[in-house]
């Protein structure tokens, strides 16, 4: 009989790790893909070349390595002398 309780002990001890340790990794999942989902190089603003506005690098467009906020910003800037 001690054995059949020595084997529930050791079942339940595992239990509680394996229930712990999913716990704890899962969290720790979770607050690494918050961290990717923090603003990034994609929300980080930039100024236009041309109107000298700051807009989300993701919305503008990049021309000969130049950023601008928008397509007629470029054009326009590209036009310029
Ligand atoms: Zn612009």
């Amino acid at each position: 009989m001690l054995a059949f309780r020595l084997i529930l002990l050791l079942l339940l001890a595992y239990l509680v790790f394996v229930i712990l340790w999913f716990f704890f990794s899962s969290r720790t999942k979770r607050l690494n893909r918050s961290e990717e989902d923090r603003p990034n190089q994609e929300h980080e603003l930039v100024r236009c070349l041309h109107c000298q506005n700051y807009a989300p690098r993701a919305e503008g467009l990049i021309s000969r390595g130049r950023y601008f906020c928008s397509e007629r910003c470029a054009r326009l800037f590209v036009k310029a002398p």
